[in-house]
């Protein structure tokens, strides 16, 4: 079922009339397909519209299937809605927090929800500019509206079109897992499906799962006004991250007036006098919240089903999605995948990067690795927490001694002259070398900054060269320049330094 079609409560207003007529156009007639294709991507989320662009700007012929809306979820239910409604919410944390900056809260400090999502419509329909069956056209890309399914190794249909190609690339994405807690569906809740539809904020919360998802709208509802509660069964949010990280994360949600139950499983739901009732578990302890509105960010499955993979001969896992080598090529050798529909790290910068790989090594001969990529990732909160390459623990169980340089952002000015003081830099290098081996960046602007260790890593400078780099006083990336002065020091051996000493007396 198209997206579109189905029941929402969203306003159709002109923001949604331009995105649908960007990403799914009424009347939308699918060409008469070509004899043979260069390239057929099943699939046009941020993995399938950079494939096919790079493709067709190649000079090749492709074909581009998607069975829903273009820009699939990175545009149309995930990265956009979801930072639109994040900055909305941080002002309102702002205008709170006013006093702190030397100026007043408005006495009548509203929240007006229905403007915040208007605004978050109209930055969707602007950003849908770029992923547009328009723009796919004059690129020369066939698009097709339905849903792929393949019926032999070289071919697939939609609806009644039978495209044939010489390579193909899978990019279905993957969609959020519901959590089998009994109640839950016949309750209702919420998922990055339809929570951007909505036009009413609801006044109490429960968001199960604490990963970056509920993390960052736990965050943006408790600010927009709602009363929040996160419920989650591991013992810190954010597992993958450090600890220091996390723990930051926990007393930031404490700050915001958050709810936090950790460890804490949802059992049961159940609906009485118009409200849902959350029976919650931790330890031999029981407890049952009230709340109008539940959302579950418990982890996402890729979507593998419906395409018919046997007839291809292309291996898959319900779970882990279309099976991949290194080259990102499935088990039938025409075809390749990419993105969420195949990758552990599901992040629109990895569905990009992977079908970049996937158009130089299906068309160029190319012998690009997935494996070589060096993927930085964000939880965009306040403060964010960025990451790229090894944490120490990884370094540990790969036998590679670690040295840290940690630089807390209290200690940089402009943080401080922003009040943006949470968080830190943690740098990781190779013990007795400059050579970065991973990042962590807690800090209000942790996603801009990672990138600077990402380029680092990338063209193999290390530590000592970042020292060198002169950074724009005050900025908060001075945080990094701080960790390469703070490597540099260590290179002050007893002995150079005794010598300097004797020099300097001299
Ligand atoms: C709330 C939320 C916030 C996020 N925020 C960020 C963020 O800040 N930064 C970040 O990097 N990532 C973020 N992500 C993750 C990001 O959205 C995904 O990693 C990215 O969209 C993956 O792109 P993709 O092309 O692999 O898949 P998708 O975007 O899921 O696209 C897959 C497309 O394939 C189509 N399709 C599926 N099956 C078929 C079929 N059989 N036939 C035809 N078409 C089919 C689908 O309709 C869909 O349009 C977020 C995700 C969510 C849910």
């Amino acid at each position: 079922m198209r997206q579109h079609d189905r029941p929402t409560s969203a306003p159709q207003d002109t923001h949604e009339r331009e995105r649908l007529d960007n990403v799914h156009p009424a009347g939308w007639r699918n060409p008469q397909p070509r004899d043979r294709y260069s390239l057929v991507v099943v699939g046009a989320g941020t993995a399938g519209l950079v494939a096919a662009h790079a493709a067709a700007a190649l000079g090749a012929s492709v074909a581009l299937i998607e069975r829903d809306l273009l820009g699939g979820d990175c545009l149309n239910v995930g990265c956009v809605p979801s930072k639109a409604i994040l900055r909305t919410s941080r002002l309102y944390a702002e205008m709170r927090n006013a006093e702190h900056y030397g100026a007043q809260t408005p006495a009548d400090l509203r929240v007006e929800f229905p403007a915040v999502m208007e605004r978050m419509r109209g930055i969707r329909a602007r950003i849908s500019r770029a992923d547009s069956v328009h723009r796919l056209s004059a690129a020369g890309v066939d698009v097709f509206f339905g849903q792929a399914r393949f019926t032999g190794t070289d071919a697939l249909t939609v609806d009644d079109s039978k495209l044939r190609f010489k390579k193909a690339m899978i990019a279905t994405g993957a969609r959020p897992d519901t959590p089998p807690i009994p109640g839950l569906v016949e309750a209702g809740y919420l998922t990055n499906e339809n929570v951007f539809d909505l036009t009413e904020l609801p006044r109490r919360l429960l968001v199960i799962g604490g990963g970056p998802l509920g993390c960052e709208l736990a965050q943006a509802f408790r600010r927009l006004g709602a009363q929040t509660i996160i419920a989650q069964s591991w013992p810190l949010f954010l597992p993958r991250e450090e600890r220091d990280a996390a723990q930051l994360l926990s007393d930031a949600f404490a700050r915001d007036g958050i709810e936090v139950r950790l460890n804490t499983n949802a059992v049961n739901v159940r609906v009485e006098d118009e409200q849902k009732l959350v029976d919650l578990v931790r330890d031999d302890d029981k407890s049952t919240v009230a709340v109008d509105a539940i959302l579950t960010g418990t982890g996402r499955v890729p979507n593998v089903e419906g395409l018919n993979l046997e007839a291809a001969g292309v291996d898959y896992d319900t779970a882990v999605g279309i099976r991949v080598d290194d080259f990102l090529q499935t088990s039938n050798r025409r075809i390749y995948a990419a993105g969420d529909a195949c990758l552990e790290h599901k992040f629109t910068h990895t569905a990009d990067a992977s079908a970049r790989i996937v158009v130089q090594n299906a068309l160029l001969l190319g012998r690009r690795r997935l494996s070589d990529l060096t993927i930085p990732w964000c939880t965009y909160t306040d403060p964010a927490i960025a990451h790229v390459g090894l944490y120490v623990r990884e370094a540990r169980e790969r036998g590679i001694p670690v040295k840290t340089f940690t630089i807390p952002m209290h200690d940089v000015d402009r943080a401080i002259a922003d009040d943006e003081e949470t968080g830190f830099v943690k740098i990781h290098v190779k013990e007795r070398t400059d050579r970065i081996l991973g990042a962590t960046i807690v800090a209000r602007h942790a996603g801009e900054m990672i990138n600077e260790i990402t380029l680092a890593m990338v063209a193999g400078i290390g530590l000592r060269t970042l020292g060198r780099v002169i950074h724009a006083y005050p900025t908060q990336s001075e945080a990094i320049k701080k960790a390469a002065d703070a490597y540099n020091r260590t290179r002050l051996t007893p002995t150079i330094r005794s010598l300097l000493r004797r020099w300097l007396a001299w």
